[in-house]
């Protein structure tokens, strides 16, 4: 606790975000539980987020309508560090603190429940699970290393479903409970969580009222007495109420207009959803018409991805009809080799109780896979056409392993793949050359695309086999990655051109420059001889 509380001491307000999220997590639970099972929601179809704060008291309550907690949920969830946000949290912090990485990360990343201690002296979170009679409380304060749980028995406390947190704030954080600072917080940290999320604010309207004038002494004609007369009159005054108001948007980003989002607004959205601290390096928003109709954004991460063979990636998030399905796949809507792309999918097509089996067979998740990693390539073309060309460094330097690895297992793309694969070469130093790079450049008489293997740039360049080709001015691909040479076989050839190692001992062109250069010698030696005007008939033979 020490440790969060000290490395986000001046992040604290990060805790808003993390038990909204929580709150809209358990609200997706439920949400998507009920399309198979509609009776979860029969203590009442809304499905949102409330908060009120009490400023005098420094309390400020968050209630979510979502799944809820039986007891014994509450001690697995709550009741342990180890399993929560929280702890990967801490994992990071440590790696971090080694590389040093700044503090904008910690304030990126999911941080969990605990966070609520950052700000409360004590929390207490109600909680009623639809698979459960009983409503039970979970406390706890900060200075403790204990909770209890215990069942809620005052009626007035009761609620029909969901989760209350109340959050007892500390002294010097009790500028949180202010309407107008947790309406402010909302919007910068919850713009993108898709329940609708009240917040208790005090509100006014004007009124027009009529009131006694100052009794004012008239003169009446005559002799008669004077008359008091009160005139009315009118004033506004303004009237206060308190009462929900809805603080965030809820309209999906993916189902704006393109021309009307802002690129702040797909990197915030791409950093809150899939937890990241860097904005991507490109994303792209389509909708796809015709057979199948869904939407889409797709983003290409700036952070280095390290496992090729990870299959628990969680890249892409699928929502049917808005609704979150599911982000655990293993290649069924996206390929395995550009599980680095991360994105949302949003489907009519699809129905909501849709399995891992439906999505296997399904015809309508075939187009949508072809049409998404269609999208991916358009993306991933845009960086390497970039002005800029440390861009594509900087995404092949991440990604290109698993390009490669498409050579392999995505036949079908490789006239996709090919032109966005890049390679050292024997004309250019150190720098990476593409196959379009490559043919352009091939002498008009030249056949093959020429490459040789290695462990290291050096030993590739110091190849005997490589002299020749060189002096013959072709350039020769230096594969020093082993993925290298396994992606060129399984290309077989590019641009009607095959693939040829100059190490192969039947390499046709290395008769020839034997021959070429054994002749060429000779004749040079016959030239210093002297032999000029006998030689030439030679010499225009062998060119
Ligand atoms: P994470 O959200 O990454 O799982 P947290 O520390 O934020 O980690 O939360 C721990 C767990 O507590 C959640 O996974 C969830 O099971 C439970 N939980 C937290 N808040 C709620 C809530 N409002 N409703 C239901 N369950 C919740
Ligand atoms: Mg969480």
């Amino acid at each position: 606790m020490d440790l969060i509380v000290h490395s986000l001491y001046s992040n604290k307000e990060v805790f808003l975000r993390e038990l909204v999220s929580n709150a809209s997590d358990a609200l997706d639970k439920l949400r998507y539980l009920s399309v198979t099972d509609p009776d979860l929601l029969k203590d009442g179809p809304e499905l949102d987020i409330r908060i009120q704060t009490d400023k005098d008291n420094g309390i400020i309550t968050i209630t979510d309508s979502g799944i809820g907690m039986t007891r014994q949920e509450l001690v697995d969830s709550l009741g342990t560090i180890a399993s929560s946000g929280t702890a990967k949290f801490l994992k990071t912090l440590k790696e971090s603190q080694e590389a040093n990485v700044d503090s904008n990360l910690i304030g990126q990343f999911g941080v969990g429940f605990y966070s609520a201690f950052l700000v409360s002296d004590k929390v207490a979170v109600s909680t009623k699970s639809p698979k459960s009679e009983q409503q039970y409380v979970w406390e706890a304060e900060a200075e403790s290393n204990s909770y209890t749980i215990r069942e809620e028995t005052d009626p007035e406390k009761l609620i029909p479903r969901g989760t209350r947190l109340t959050l007892y704030l500390k002294r010097d954080d009790k500028g949180f409970a202010h309407p107008e600072r947790i309406q402010k917080l909302l919007k910068n940290y919850s713009q993108f969580v898709s329940f609708p999320i009240y917040t208790w604010q005090e509100k006014g309207f004007t009124k027009e009222v009529e009131v006694d004038e100052d009794p004012a002494e008239v003169k009446t004609e005559g002799d008669g007495e004077p008359k008091k007369e009160v005139k009315k009159k009118t004033k506004t005054v303004v009237e206060k109420y308190w009462d929900w108001e809805l603080t965030n948007e809820t309209q999906p980003i993916w189902l704006r207009t393109p021309k009307e989002v802002s690129t702040e607004e797909y990197n915030e959205f791409y950093k809150k959803t899939f937890n990241e601290y860097l904005d991507p390096l490109a994303s792209s928003h389509f909708t796809t018409e015709g057979e199948v109709e869904f939407r889409s954004i797709l983003y290409v991460p700036a952070t280095k991805k390290e496992d090729i063979t990870d299959r628990k990636t969680k890249n892409i998030r699928l929502y049917v009809k808005r609704v979150f399905i599911s982000d655990d796949f293993d290649g069924e809507l996206f390929p395995r080799y550009l599980s680095f792309v991360k994105g949302v999918v949003d489907s009519n097509d699809l129905p909501l109780n849709v399995s891992r089996e439906i999505l296997q067979e399904s015809r309508i998740v075939r187009i949508m896979r072809k049409r998404l990693v269609r999208k991916a390539f358009d993306m991933i073309l845009g960086i390497s056409c970039s002005e800029n060309r440390d861009d594509y460094e900087a995404f092949w330097e991440n990604y290109g392993k698993f390009l490669k690895l498409g050579c392999m297992e995505d036949k079908e793309n490789h006239k996709r793949i090919a032109p966005l694969l890049r390679f050292f070469s024997s004309q250019s130093n150190e720098e990476l050359i593409s196959l379009d790079e490559y043919v352009e450049s091939m002498k008009p008489e030249q056949k093959a695309i020429y490459y040789i293997a290695g462990d290291s740039l050096s030993s590739a360049k110091n190849a005997p086999f490589l002299e020749k080709l060189n002096e013959m001015g072709y350039e020769v691909l230096l594969l020093i990655d082993p993925m290298d040479e396994v992606s060129l076989t399984n290309l077989n050839s590019y641009k009607d051109k095959s693939f040829v190692d100059i190490s192969k001992e039947d390499l046709d062109l290395g008769m020839h420059v034997n021959i070429r250069t054994l002749f060429l010698n000779i004749l040079l030696l016959l030239t210093e001889l002297n032999f000029e005007n006998r030689s030439c008939g030679a010499y225009s033979i062998l060119m």
